[in-house]
């Protein structure tokens, strides 16, 4: 574990432990609003190597794990690096935040029909 920590630090920048921050501030998961989880792994001097954001009721989630970012939401996910230029991250970020605008109004439809149905 360390040897590849060690590995993996000489190639992060320090920009990218910036989530880490953010671990306890109170969040809602922007797609159906229920309270998200959220935590971290810390590793000795290392500090955070881990931080995640879910949401138990519709599957959002948002995770940086070692320099990897996975993004799912509904059936869409998808994964980015550390070495993923710049251009491709804005990219995905702007494709995950239309897929939460998109899910967020499936389930509208979904809660209307559900209401239609039963009169
Ligand atoms: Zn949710």
């Amino acid at each position: 574990m360390n040897t590849r920590w060690r590995q993996f630090k000489k190639l992060v920048p320090a920009e990218d432990f910036y989530e880490c921050y953010h671990e306890n501030k109170p969040q809602l998961c922007p797609i159906c609003h229920g309270k998200l989880e959220v935590g971290s792994y810390h590793e000795g001097y290392h500090g955070c190597v881990e931080t995640y954001r879910q949401c138990k009721g519709c599957g959002y989630t948002r995770q940086w794990s070692y320099g990897t970012t996975y993004l799912e939401v509904g059936k869409w996910f998808i994964n980015y690096f550390y070495s993923t230029p710049d251009k491709e991250v804005e990219r995905i970020e702007a494709e995950f935040a239309r897929e939460i605008v998109k899910e967020r109004n499936r389930r509208k439809t979904e809660i209307r029909k559900y209401y239609r149905n039963r009169g």
